[in-house]
This record gives C-alpha cells, sequence and structure tokens, in this order.
C-alpha cells in the first residue's frame, strides 16, 4: 500500500502546538497512572512490616499524595479529552471544506458518474472515522506503551519468573485479539453495507412515494423494505456474535493470568520468595500488561477505518476537473454573441459513441436559432458544449471569434444564460432564489426581474410575497412558477447569450402561454439559441436547425425546411401536426 503519509501528517500542522502539548499530557498521565499500584504496595509494606502506629503517619501522608495524583491524573485527562477531541473535530471540519470547495469545482462529467448518497457519506462519515484516527490513535499508542513497558520494567524489578509467566500469556493474548479483529470487522463491513442497503430502499420508496400510492403497490415496498431490513439484521447478529465471543474468550484469558499470579505468588510467598505486597502490586499491574492487546482489535479497526477514510478523500481530491481554466486565460471587454462551432466531435467519457459528429455552424450576434430533433440527436449535448460544461473531443467551439479553451470560464459562464426543462430552486426565499442570478442586485432589482418575468403577481399571491420560503419545508409551486422564478434569474443575471433547452415543455398550455411571452421578453436583444419542439417556439426563429445522429441535415426556415420534404417536415408531422399554435 502506498501511503501518502506526508500529505496524512500535513493536517496536523495548524494545531501541532496544541497537539503536541496534548501528547505531553498524556505523556504525563500515563506515568502518574504507573505510581498507583507503586503507593498501594508501599502502603502495605508499612503494614505488614511496621506496628500500626508508626505506620500511621506514612500512611496518612501517602494518602494524600494519591490524592494530589489522582486530581492531577484527572485534570491531565480532562485536558486530553477535551483538546484532543477539539483538535479531531477542527482537522475534519478543514477536510471537510477543502473537500468541499474541490467538489464545487469538478466538472459535470465527474458528476454523471457518482451518486450523491454516496458522495454525502465521503464528506460526513469517511472523515468521521479519519478525526477518530488523527487524535486517538497517537493519544492511544503513547498512552498504551507507556503503561505496557512501565509496568513490564517495574514487575521484572519485583520478581523476574512471575513477570516472565505473565508475559508469556500476552502473545497468545495478541494473536486472538487479531483473529477476532479480521472476524468483527468483516462483520462490521457487512454491517455497513447492510445499512446502506436499508437506506436506499427507505430513499427510494419514500422519494417515489407518490408513484408507489399511484400504482397502490405499498405492499410490494413494504415487503422490499422488510427484506432489506432482515438482512441487517441477520448481519448484525454475526457482528455481536464476533463481539461476544471476543470479550469473553480475552475475559477468560486475563482470569487465567489473574489465577497463575495468584497460584504461583502464593506458593512463592508460602516459601517466603516473595511478601504479600508484591502480589498485590503484581496483580494491580496485570490491567495494565494486557490493556494493549485487549486494545489491540479496537486500535487496528480504528487505524483501517481512518486509513480508509482517508484515501477515499484522496480519491475525490485527486481528481483534477475536467474543465479549468488555462494558464492565462483571456476575458473579452464585452460579448457581442457570436457562437462558432468548427468541426467539433463529442463523445462522453463512458461511452465510445460519437454525440456530436463534425459539426460546424456559426451562430451571428443577435440570432435566434431553433433546434430540433428527435430525442437523443443531441441536442442538450451540442448546447452545454457552449458554456463549456463539457470539453469537445474535436475541433473548436468560439465565442466572437476566440475559443472557449482560452476564455475565463468565469467569464465565458456569466456570459450565457441557460433555461432548462427541470428548475432546481434552492431552499431560502423567492427572493434569494431570484437574486441567485445576481447576489449583488438590490430589492428593486429583484422585483423588477420578477415583473419581467411574469412572476411579480404570483409572488405577491404568496402567504409570505417574496420572503416565502421554497424547498422541503416551503411553499409548493406549479411547473410554471418555478419556470417563471428561473427565468427572473436570468434575467438579473443579463447575459448577451440564451440557451432555451425545451423550457416550456412540461408546462400546460396556460402555464406555456406565460411562460413564453417572460422568455419572448428575455430573448430580445440577445443571441437565442432555442431547443423545442412545440411549433410556436420554433416559428419564430430566424434559422431552424435540424439535428439528427449529432450531424446537422438540414437548416433554413420554418417555409423553406416544409418545401423541401426532409427530416424536417416528417419531424414536423410527427411532433408539431396537431398544435394549434
Ligand atoms: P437530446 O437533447 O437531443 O434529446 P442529448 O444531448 O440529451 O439528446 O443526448 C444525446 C446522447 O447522449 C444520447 O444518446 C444520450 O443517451 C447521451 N447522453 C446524454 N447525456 C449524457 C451523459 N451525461 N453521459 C453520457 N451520455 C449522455
Ligand atoms: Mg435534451
Amino acid at each position: 500500500m502506498n501511503f501518502p503519509i506526508r500529505k496524512f501528517l500535513s493536517y496536523y500542522k495548524p494545531y501541532l502546538n496544541v497537539f503536541l502539548l496534548v501528547l505531553a499530557c498524556a505523556t504525563f498521565i500515563s506515568l502518574l497512572s504507573l505510581a498507583f499500584p507503586l503507593l498501594v504496595r508501599y502502603v502495605t509494606h508499612e503494614i505488614l512490616e511496621n506496628d500500626l502506629s508508626a505506620a500511621f503517619h506514612d500512611i496518612l501522608w501517602v494518602g494524600c499524595v494519591m490524592i494530589v495524583l489522582v486530581i492531577l491524573q484527572n485534570a491531565g485527562n480532562f485536558f486530553v479529552d477535551f483538546k484532543g477531541h477539539e483538535i479531531g473535530a477542527r482537522m475534519e471540519s478543514d477536510l471537510r471544506s477543502e473537500l468541499f470547495s474541490h467538489m464545487q469545482k469538478l466538472s459535470l462529467s465527474f458528476y454523471d458518474k457518482q451518486k450523491t448518497g454516496q458522495l454525502m457519506t465521503r464528506i460526513t462519515n469517511d472523515l468521521l472515522l479519519l478525526s477518530e484516527l488523527y487524535h486517538h490513535a497517537p493519544e492511544d499508542y503513547v498512552k498504551y506503551s507507556i503503561r505496557f513497558l512501565g509496568s513490564f520494567i517495574i514487575l521484572l524489578y519485583i520478581n523476574v519468573p512471575l513477570t516472565i509467566a505473565v508475559f508469556c500469556f500476552l502473545p497468545v493474548l495478541g494473536v486472538l485479539s487479531l483473529y477476532f479483529n479480521k472476524k468483527l470487522n468483516r462483520a462490521l463491513t457487512r454491517n455497513k453495507e447492510r445499512i446502506g442497503d436499508v437506506n436506499a430502499q427507505i430513499e427510494d420508496s419514500l422519494g417515489g412515494i407518490r408513484v408507489v400510492q399511484s400504482f397502490a403497490n405499498e405492499e410490494l415496498e413494504i415487503g422490499k423494505f422488510n427484506r432489506e431490513n432482515q438482512r441487517f439484521l441477520e448481519s448484525r447478529k454475526g457482528t455481536y456474535k464476533a463481539e461476544a465471543y471476543f470479550f469473553n474468550t480475552a475475559e477468560a484469558f486475563v482470569q487465567m493470568i489473574t489465577i497463575t499470579v495468584v497460584v504461583f505468588g502464593a506458593m512463592q510467598i508460602l516459601d517466603a520468595s516473595m511478601n504479600l505486597a508484591d502480589l498485590i502490586t503484581f496483580l494491580l499491574y496485570i490491567g495494565f500488561m494486557v490493556e494493549p492487546m485487549q486494545k489491540l482489535t479496537h486500535m487496528s479497526m480504528q487505524f483501517q477505518e481512518g486509513i480508509t477514510g482517508f484515501q477515499r478523500f484522496l480519491q475525490i481530491m485527486n481528481t483534477k476537473p475536467e474543465i479549468e481554466n488555462q494558464p492565462e486565460p483571456k476575458s473579452l471587454p464585452s460579448i457581442d454573441g457570436q457562437i462558432e462551432f468548427k468541426d467539433v466531435c463529442f463523445h462522453y467519457n463512458d461511452r465510445t459513441n460519437t454525440v456530436i459528429d463534425h459539426l460546424s455552424l456559426t451562430i451571428h450576434p443577435g440570432e435566434y436559432v431553433a433546434i430540433v430533433g428527435f430525442s437523443g440527436a443531441g441536442k442538450t449535448t451540442l448546447a452545454s458544449l457552449i458554456p463549456r460544461f463539457y470539453e469537445v473531443t474535436e475541433g473548436e467551439v468560439l465565442l466572437d471569434g476566440e475559443n472557449i479553451r482560452e476564455l475565463d470560464l468565469h467569464f465565458l459562464r456569466k456570459g450565457i444564460g441557460v433555461v432548462q426543462q427541470d428548475v432546481y430552486l434552492f431552499s431560502g426565499s423567492v427572493m434569494d432564489n431570484i437574486r441567485y442570478g445576481n447576489p449583488e442586485a438590490s430589492d428593486e432589482e429583484v422585483i423588477l426581474a420578477a415583473h419581467q418575468a411574469n412572476a411579480h403577481s404570483f409572488i405577491t399571491d404568496l402567504p409570505d410575497g417574496y420572503h416565502a420560503e421554497i424547498g422541503q419545508r416551503g411553499v409548493r409551486l406549479s411547473g410554471g412558477q418555478k419556470q417563471r422564478l428561473s427565468i427572473a434569474r436570468v434575467f438579473l443575471k443579463n447575459p448577451p447569450i440564451l440557451i432555451l433547452d425545451e423550457a416550456t415543455s412540461a408546462l400546460d398550455n396556460e402555464s406555456e402561454g406565460v411562460v413564453k411571452e417572460a422568455l419572448d421578453t428575455l430573448v430580445k436583444g440577445r443571441t437565442t439559441i432555442v431547443i423545442a419542439h412545440r411549433l410556436s417556439t420554433i416559428r419564430n426563429a430566424g434559422r431552424i436547425i435540424v439535428l439528427s445522429k449529432g450531424k446537422i441535415t438540414e437548416q433554413g426556415s420554418h417555409e423553406e425546411l416544409l418545401r423541401q420534404e426532409g427530416s424536417y417536415s416528417r419531424l414536423y408531422s410527427k411532433q408539431f401536426e396537431g398544435q394549434v399554435n
């Protein structure tokens, strides 16, 4: 495994001072904890060897020392717990911000391949496990190794044969621990997969609850859910079994060690080669020796999960945005709006089939061009090459004579407004959603844009008007209302180039009317590419382009194309015939 250790450690950097202090503190309290059995030994000695009245003063004195040690130890522990966790949480938060910022810049081609749910797990769960590793592991390693080594040395000093006897048990306990660790790990992985399946099932069934109920398929969904739920239950049983096996076997082992110490110790006391005080001390230190062996399972799990979390984090961080600015990106003083496709080919990365095939097309500033063609012809794809959502595979796309690859991406995209069939509204107020088109716009400008988009009157009819909340717990808007909000956004953005991709396709005739009116105002004075299958939208176009399998098969005005009796007239008779306007 090639693990980027430097990168891993670099996240400690901002917190290095506090982190070192935490480690120092962990060292200190581990040393303190080693002193306790020694003090007990001292007190026992006093009782055994002196008469009570002489020992009394000493015992009181040791008692006081122990109280001070307890206070110091707990104060230290408090600092390690609190600051350690805080550092972990801060590092996690840093990683999460970094990951999210990176994800914002990744190209659409990345999101074509990912499920949002999985990405969410990465941002939350994976990083949580990683932060556990970041702060717990070093503390734990310091603590256990000091306590283990310290108690080993002290025991050797007290009684060599008995120490060696105890020591012989440890490798067995270690091996046992690793064996069960493997089992437990496998069980836990299965557990996670199963709970993932349960969640996926919930998301699917609840997300599609309208469909479920309209098909009256509730029982079917309950059945599917119960199957997943049952599988999850089975996997949990497996985990608990492995856990119970491990904990009880380990416990039995520790008790074996205790018995060994008691029996052999007592024999040594009988032949006077050891005293009672040492035996008690021995018993007190056993815990220190077996502790790291018992924790081996936990620590190796923590380690594996943290490392996996980090690798998954890096996997995304190392994914380069496919579409980025060139070293010295250009901006133009203004955009006239001439768009030129020069012998453009394009295919999506996962597919070999060509979606755009050696296509050349020039759209003049201010022109209103319609693109028509059957579903899957490549219309949306062609339009999405203009804002550089995807990179052309061959050829080039020019804006005002400049290759868009050389333009500043921000500048390019600010110059293009896109209105699509599905509108995405963010949670927040109506006002916030329109202002998304230009975050600097004043309230008056937002309201003006809403007027232009034919949205003002329905907005003022909402319970809270412009402050009505949209989203899961907010108002529900109709398709036409949502579309008008998205048009208001574009009014605010005020781009010289417009792409309308089936913007009215999902609407009924009535809402189509108002939306179309808004669009007609919007397109004035802008270079417009409209993808449509409504005759009303196409008729106004100065030029209609017929796209088929990524190639332009025909172009011209509505009447010209009908007269040619080619693919347009076939498309026309299939799609538009019978549409009233
Ligand atoms: P249209 O808008 O004309 O209906 P599209 O441009 O959406 O057509 O699609 C053209 C072809 O590209 C189709 O075969 C479609 O399956 C494919 N396609 C569209 N989007 C993607 C994508 N994100 N990843 C892979 N293939 C895609
Ligand atoms: Mg499309």
